[in-house]
């Protein structure tokens, strides 16, 4: 079942009764005594005075632990900031059993569709032989826990990029309970406030926090979130060893526009809505590929050439890749040549940002004739 806005990610935390919104003004703020800041400050500090428990920059700075305050909050469990999401998703693939320890390779199991540094990610370790990947199609519970059965680890973005599948989470999170293979989900799509995997039967949580978290595409961060302490244990390592630690600027951006999450989520999921339905009736679009929830949308248009007269015929929609900020973005997928082939040469994805839905609707009509 797709979550929506009403749907238990919409619910009170069940531990501290919570709502999300109110998670998200509340948390990651510094200890209420007098005089303390509202906000967290940035602290850019390369090394700390001995004596405490961070000792050095690369392995804490008082910006990244509010955030993950914050984030651990929003998801129900422990999170780890990353410099970006590709550091956070390597940073979960070193989890995988591979090198001399290992008598086999390491079986990852991912989703058919999902973003392209991840496939490309899957792509080096299986050519390395380390890892051997089977694709599954992301909205084949049947499939995926069929697959699942001797895997390390099951790696699923849902919703996905830029095809929009979507997995049943809580019937795969349910079946893969009593298997050794750690469940993955890349939430980037959802956020907290549509989607909370780990409360699901997800084992780790992957955010590119650089879309709907930030908001307002200024920032590259990525976060991962667990409940395992060992596990979170070993990422931590990682990130302290490989050094893809958060810069502090980006960090407090973050948290910053975690502020609004919750508002910016909605209101740009009730415009997403509203341009699904009226695209789906124009005669020009093929197909409207929407999960149902959520402010991405991915439309097919005939061919390139019309997909590429809309996305450089528009003034408010902007052409250019990523999402999740304020302003509307919207981009021809096939434009990347690494863009797999399962993905029509006239598809769009849209990232509905916060503007008037009329005047978003306007400019697309006028692009299209
Ligand atoms: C952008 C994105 C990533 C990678 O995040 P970066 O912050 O760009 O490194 C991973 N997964 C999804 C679904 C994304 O959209």
């Amino acid at each position: 079942m797709a979550p929506t806005a009403d749907s238990p990610a919409g619910a009170p935390d069940p531990q501290t009764g919570a709502h999300v919104d109110t998670i998200a003004i509340c948390s990651g703020r510094p200890a209420p005594v007098p005089d303390a800041p509202l906000n967290s400050p940035i602290v850019p500090a390369s090394t700390y005075r001995a004596g405490g428990e961070v000792g050095y920059a690369r392995y804490g700075n008082p910006g990244w632990a509010a955030l993950e305050e914050a984030l651990g909050d929003l998801d129900g469990g422990r999170a780890l900031t990353f410099a970006t999401g590709m550091a956070a998703a390597y940073a979960i693939t070193a989890l995988l059993p591979t090198g001399r320890a290992a008598d086999r390779p390491a079986k990852l199991v991912l989703g058919d569709n999902c973003y392209l540094g991840v496939a490309a990610a899957a792509r080096d370790l299986a050519e390395r032989g380390d890892v051997s990947v089977i694709r599954v199609p992301v909205d084949d519970t049947e499939a995926i826990v069929h697959a699942a059965a001797d895997a390390d680890m099951v790696w699923l973005e849902s919703p996905s990029n830029p095809l929009m599948g979507v997995a049943d989470l809580a019937a795969v999170g349910a079946s893969l309970r009593e298997l050794p293979a750690l469940l993955v989900v890349d939430s980037t799509f959802a956020t907290p406030v549509l989607q909370r995997p780990l409360a699901l039967g997800a084992d780790l949580v992957l955010h590119s926090a650089t879309k709907f978290m930030s908001g307002h595409s200024d920032a590259l961060l990525g976060v991962v979130v667990g409940a395992d302490d060992e596990v979170m244990d070993r990422i931590e390592n990682h990130r302290r060893h490989t050094g893809a630690t958060p810069g502090v600027l980006e960090a407090f951006l973050v948290l910053r526009g975690l502020r609004t999450l919750p508002l910016r989520v909605r209101h740009a999921q009730g415009t997403a809505q509203l341009l699904a339905e009226r695209l789906a009736a124009h005669p020009v679009i093929q197909r409207v590929r929407y999960p149902g929830f959520g402010s991405l949308l991915s439309i097919d248009l005939a061919d390139a050439a019309a997909a590429d007269r809309l996305v450089s015929g528009t003034r408010i929609w902007v052409n250019a890749t990523s999402l999740g900020g304020v302003e509307s973005t919207f981009e021809r997928r096939r434009r990347w040549p690494e863009e797999s082939a399962d993905v029509p040469e006239g598809l769009v994805r849209m990232s509905v940002g916060l503007e008037h839905v009329d005047d978003l609707w306007a400019d697309l009509t006028a692009a299209l004739g």
